[in-house]
């Protein structure tokens, strides 16, 4: 993008010039629209999410024998909402805002198996694919025993599939990890900002490792292009892939049942407000959409992204999704919220998310890492930084007069992304840090 263009931007979204500085803005979304018009736009329909659901269904019974740490949940990948009303208490003098709602916090830090949100897309994406094969050879039925699927034949025949994904960390470990499990030959392209834990942990479970000196687009680019050349590798594609995207919806049911588990009502009268960290896209995207079906114009999503690498704000806000990168814009995409350092969002997310999403929110990694000290300190939680990215969305919104933001009988979920697998002498590291960028 030449100057012209960027000055051209500038000055028909003033918003941008903020951007620019790297504040931490709102930015409200002109297109968001009717839910039931934006779905029907999506070309995904509600059918699908449930199919996605039932698949995870079927292999409950493997998961829970496989993973013994889901047997509990019998086989079901799930984390739980916590209601946070300290941490909220916490919050108020330091933003000087009070939230008159609910705070709730939605734990996928807890998710069992990969400790984060992409234990939801990821696994799912490599379930399906294992059982497309099963099936075409004969292996499975659909209303067979999955538990099958831990056996020598199922595995003899992975072994000679392949898995590629390019990813920055945690998509890697969710892939790697369920792909490595099922037996299938798993590559993981990583970028340079991957952490050496993750590298190390994924070898251990015998998972190859690419490494790049590049960042997170190169490192997909690559695995990408290695995947295509090769017709028994399946390549997992952040940024355009209609499975991660179902296994992420699939979220939005599991959440309204909890709700109502809990007595928390959804409707007219009492909105809820949820909040997304936003890297390329999918999760997020996926989230959002699952909670659409689910709540319809009751339920109102934002995704945050780092000030230093809002990819979906700026490709969403110009309509030019991954036309547009970060650094069209001078910013370095440098951030050490884990799964957020992506210059370019996935157009695929994008456009489905124009008539759904109600905007969207940028926050620096200091604020990030100070919220990390003090959810650890007033509610004993231990998250990655990007996992609080949400937390500034109930400030955000009722700050800048988001219509219903302040009322007592809204609900505010914050999405926290992850941080279950973070090594202790990491998260004592990152502790620290918000410790010594507090306020008090
Ligand atoms: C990947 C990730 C996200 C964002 O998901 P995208 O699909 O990349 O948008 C948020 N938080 C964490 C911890 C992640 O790993």
């Amino acid at each position: 993008m030449d100057k012209t263009e960027k000055a051209k931007w500038v000055e028909e979204f003033p918003i941008l010039k903020q951007i620019i500085e790297k504040q931490e803005v709102l930015w409200k979304n002109p297109l968001n629209g009717d839910s039931a018009t934006g779905i029907a736009q999506s070309g995904i329909t509600a059918t699908d999410v449930k199919d996605a659901s039932e698949r995870l269904k079927r292999f409950a019974p493997y998961i829970a024998k496989v993973f013994p740490e889901t047997a509990k949940e019998n086989g079901i990948i799930e984390s739980p909402i916590t209601a946070i009303p300290k941490m909220k208490e916490a919050l108020a003098p330091i933003y000087e805002t009070v939230i008159p709602g609910k705070l709730l916090l939605k734990q996928d830090n807890a998710l069992p198996i990969s400790g984060s949100i992409k234990a939801r897309g990821g696994i799912y994406e490599v379930l399906k694919h294992a059982e497309t094969l099963a099936l075409e050879h004969g292996l499975i039925k659909q209303d067979g025993d999955y538990t099958k699927f831990a056996e020598p034949e199922f595995r003899n025949l992975f072994a000679k599939h392949k898995i590629a994904v390019g990813s920055t960390g945690n998509l890697g470990l969710s892939i790697g990890i369920m792909s490595a499990k099922l037996g299938f030959n798993v590559t993981v392209h990583m970028s340079a900002d991957a952490k050496q834990w993750k590298k190390d942990l994924l070898r251990e479970k015998g998972v190859t490792v690419v490494e790049y000196t590049d960042d997170y687009s190169k490192a997909v680019e690559e695995g990408r292009r290695q995947a295509e050349a090769d017709p028994l590798c399946h390549f997992v594609d952040d940024e355009n892939s209609l499975d991660l995207f179902l296994g992420y919806a699939v979220a939005g049911e599991r959440v309204a049942a909890q709700l109502k588990e809990s007595g928390i009502e959804v409707d007219g009268n009492n909105p809820l407000f949820v909040y997304l960290p936003c890297g390329v896209g999918g999760g997020p995207g996926g989230v959002a959409f699952g909670l659409k079906l689910q709540f319809g114009d009751n339920v109102h999503c934002f995704f945050a992204e780092p000030t230093h690498s809002p990819c979906m704000t700026i490709g969403m806000m110009t309509g030019l999704h991954d036309k547009v990168s970060v650094a069209d814009f001078g910013l370095d995409n440098q951030t050490a919220a884990d799964g957020l350092a992506v210059g370019t969002a996935s157009a695929f997310v994008g456009k489905k998310m124009e008539p759904l999403l109600e905007g969207c929110y940028t926050i620096g990694d200091d604020t990030m890492f100070e919220l990390l000290s003090m959810i650890a300190d007033t509610e004993d939680i231990r998250l990655e930084p990007s996992a609080l990215a949400g937390m500034t969305g109930p400030i955000q919104v009722i700050r800048n007069g988001v219509p219903l933001a302040d009322a007592p009988s809204a609900t505010h979920l914050v999405w926290a992304t992850g941080g279950g697998m973070v090594p202790e002498t990491e998260m004592d590291i990152y502790y620290g840090i918000g410790k010594g960028i507090g306020r008090k």
